[in-house]
């Protein structure tokens, strides 16, 4: 089979390809020169959307309602789209083999693409706890959540098990809101985690005091400090029991799993070079080989603010990196610079009413201020990072499309600290002043 030529090719058809489309068009893409490789069967989406609105009982959020890119507030890109600007949208075709010698791509059932220029955007994958062995894993009802399939299995289940047990095995991001969305739909929800508090990546024991304060007011129990070893399940092969390791045994019906992800890289592996676990590139997402960029999740780039090579598996960078990296490819074809890419990093999360978001580096000192009662009607509370003085990072619960400006400019601009008592006091005022 002959192989199919692109000017340029995004490999991934995840947030991240998405939005490199988009740039592409905007840039006047030709009609036959972009393809989008992906191994989903639907055009690119608001991955977020997945752990949020799409598990809610009503189930309002379907798809073509989350295409990106709404997300940002942008223009929803439906397939239709992609082929009025003669892009090529590949989709059900995974990528099992990678040549960036001879610029080919090959898929599962044998058919080869080739490109000139080529954007890795495969995102990350989840860790399974079946990786590790864990006796039992492969039980039915236990559900990891990353891709559209996996939200669809999990929707299912849910409306199979209604009322019945579920257990949250992990405490990140996927475990928090998977907890709240399970507890909406009327489940009985425990979450396990080994930590002492949950999201500590990001979270300090006083943030997550409340958020695990919250989740026990909407009946959800917590399990900290041990881990599931094992899974008991019935004669038709459904998960019936979580085993922790303390001992105890918890019923289940459902069991979603949250353990975190890993970067998907391995089809480039001693092709191009490597760092932390991802794809090295500058800050203009190029790779160590010429004409290949790497972008998204999988990106290991230069994060300019904080003089550090750091992998960002957020929305936000997935969005900006893609666009920063077309507007590279562009530029380098018409002998223009454009700025390196300079990032303030920003995460967020919603779970039952709350919202929050995060901006700047988590490192150093802490301070708390504001509401942080989980009973209060209208929590708003935050954290500020202090490091050499200055104020780095920034988190707000609850705050208004302002507030999360002002907490965000802070974590840009890292005004000195001061006292650090004062600062407690002050709490929001202090950002809105800068
Ligand atoms: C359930 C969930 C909720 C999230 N919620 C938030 C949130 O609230 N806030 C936040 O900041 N971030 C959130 N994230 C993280 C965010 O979605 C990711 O950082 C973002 O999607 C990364 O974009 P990406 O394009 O790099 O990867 P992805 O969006 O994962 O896209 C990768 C694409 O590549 C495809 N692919 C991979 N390998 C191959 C191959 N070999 N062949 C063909 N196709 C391939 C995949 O199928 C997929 O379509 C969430 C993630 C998940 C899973």
């Amino acid at each position: 089979m002959a192989a199919k030529h692109f000017k340029y090719l995004i490999l991934g058809g995840g947030v991240a390809a998405g939005y490199a489309a988009r740039e592409f068009a905007k840039q006047g893409v030709k009609p036959g020169e972009l393809a989008v490789i992906s191994k989903e069967a639907v055009a690119p989406y608001e991955r977020p959307a997945l752990s949020k609105a799409y598990l809610f009982p009503q189930g309002t959020a379907r798809l073509p309602g989350f295409h990106v890119c709404v997300g940002s507030g942008g223009e929803r890109l439906l397939p239709e789209w992609y082929t009025e600007k003669g892009i090529e949208l590949i989709l059900s075709t995974e990528i099992v083999k990678a040549d960036v010698a001879s610029k080919t791509l090959t898929s599962a059932s044998g058919a080869a693409f080739t490109y000139d220029i080529l954007i890795i955007a495969t995102g990350s994958t989840v860790i399974r706890l079946s990786d590790f062995g864990v006796q039992g894993a492969d039980a039915n009802n236990i559900f990891y959540l990353r891709e559209i399939d996996d939200a669809d299995k999990l929707v299912a289940a849910i409306q199979a098990k209604k009322n019945g047990k579920a257990v949250i095995v992990g405490g990140g991001y996927i475990g928090l809101e998977l907890g709240a969305a399970l507890r909406i739909n009327n489940l009985d929800v425990t979450m396990v985690y080994p930590e002492p508090w949950c999201m500590p990546r990001l979270f300090t024991s006083g943030i997550a005091a409340f958020y695990e304060g919250y989740y026990a007011i909407k009946g959800i129990k917590i399990i900290k400090g041990t881990v599931a070893v094992g899974f008991d399940s019935n004669a038709n092969g459904d998960v019936t029991a979580v085993k922790l390791k303390d001992g105890r045994v918890l019923d289940a019906d459902i069991v979603v799993v949250g353990v975190g992800g890993r970067p998907l890289a391995a089809l480039f592996k001693g092709q191009v070079v490597e760092e932390k676990g991802g794809i090295k590139t500058d800050g203009f997402f190029r790779t160590s080989v010429p004409g290949v960029y790497a972008v998204g999740d999988v990106a290991t780039f230069p994060l300019k603010l904080y003089y550090e090579m750091r992998r960002v598996e957020h929305v936000d960078h997935a969005r900006k990196s893609a666009e920063q990296a077309v507007k590279a490819i562009k530029a380098s074809e018409e002998g223009k610079d454009i700025e390196e890419y300079d990032y303030l990093p920003y995460f967020y999360s919603r779970a039952f009413d709350l919202s929050w978001q995060f901006y700047g580096d988590n490192v150093g000192d802490t301070v708390l201020f504001g509401d942080n009662n989980p009973a209060s009607a209208k929590p708003k509370f935050g954290s500020y990072w202090i490091k050499d003085g200055k104020v780095v990072g920034a988190f707000l619960e609850g705050g208004s499309a302002e507030e999360n400006k002002a907490i965000a400019k802070v974590a840009k601009v890292q005004p000195p600290a001061g006292d650090l008592e004062q600062l407690t006091k002050e709490g929001l005022t202090f950002a809105c002043k800068i």
